[in-house]
């Protein structure tokens, strides 16, 4: 079984920017009142305590949503504000205590006549998910999944209304992720080519990762589809050496948001919530970011 917990990780700077990006997107594609199929292909437990073990033991939200929620919220970009107020909704008070993951934040965006399905396989983490979601409603508009989110979602497709919002993202544990994300986006093409399919990976020294945003571009460009890619590193990827001999990792240092059919929406509200992010996030003079769009 996997050991990837994302209880670990909530809150930080990937999910930051996931999120903002996630929540700006499924803001557009609700507009439009036919109903709106959402698949949610790793789901992880849904909620996550930011005082909990897990997260003490991080520190990952500190650098993450707890520096961006200091910021005076007047002077944020919409999306982050509207990413913050998300937040927030899950937290009484001012301080900060529980982040919403995936499951929650797109959730809180469906209307009634919307479809949400969750993926998830670890026992821990699905039991924490049926949890959650059964607080959030009793109805039929949320289904969790105990199934791999790569195969499962194909059912799905194309959903009824014929329209789909679809967030892949994997833990990228295991080396063949890489290649299952770019299998399940050329299926999910075939099978239902206007849906809107976005992707997170993590920017790291590996092969796989470096050439999957790479891979999804030709992917979505032979499909004649447009795209969006957006990266946000908030420092150094780069081992640091101690004295001592020992080598340092410095944790993930950057990720990206690859989406297939991006709402044209999207892009302006990247460019103004983009550099805030590595204002606000940054932690040396290798942040930055960067946006672009084809197709
Ligand atoms: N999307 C969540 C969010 O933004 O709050 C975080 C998801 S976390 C990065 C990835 C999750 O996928 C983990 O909870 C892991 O247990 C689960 N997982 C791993 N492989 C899976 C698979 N093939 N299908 C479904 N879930 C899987």
């Amino acid at each position: 079984m996997f050991s990837y917990r994302h209880a670990f990780h909530a809150g930080n700077h990937a999910d930051v920017l996931k999120h903002t990006t996630v929540i700006a997107a499924l803001q557009h594609l609700t507009e439009k009142d036919t109903a709106l199929a959402v698949l949610d292909t790793h789901a992880g437990a849904g909620l996550y305590r930011l005082d909990g073990d897990y997260a003490s033991t991080s520190g990952e939200a500190a650098e993450g949503v707890l520096r961006l929620a200091q910021a005076p919220a007047d002077g944020l970009s919409p999306a982050l504000q509207q990413y913050l107020e998300r937040v927030r909704s899950f937290n009484q008070g001012t301080s900060l205590r529980v982040y919403p993951g995936s499951p929650c934040l797109l959730h809180g965006l469906l209307r009634p006549q919307d479809r949400l399905k969750l993926f998830e396989l670890h026992p821990t983490d699905l039991r924490a998910l049926a949890g959650n979601v059964g607080q959030l409603e009793a109805g039929r508009q949320i289904a969790v999944l105990h199934e791999d989110g790569f195969e499962g979602v194909r059912k799905f497709l194309p959903p009824p209304s014929r329209r789909a919002f679809l967030l892949c993202d994997p833990s990228y544990e295991i080396k063949s992720d890489y290649g299952k994300v770019l299998g399940l986006v050329e299926d999910a093409l075939k099978r239902f080519a206007t849906g809107t399919y976005a992707i997170w990976y993590p920017i790291i020294p590996r092969p796989e990762a470096h050439d999957l945003p790479r891979r999804l571009r030709t992917l979505a460009t032979r499909a004649g589809k447009s795209w969006l890619h957006a990266t946000l590193a908030v420092k150094s990827g780069q081992a640091v050496r101690a004295a001592d001999g020992s080598t340092r990792r410095p944790g993930l240092a950057a990720s990206g948001m690859f989406l297939v059919n991006p709402p044209y929406t999207l892009k302006p509200a990247l460019q103004a919530a983009l550099p805030q992010m590595v204002e606000l996030l940054g932690q040396d003079r290798n942040a930055a970011w960067s946006l672009d769009t084809g197709g």
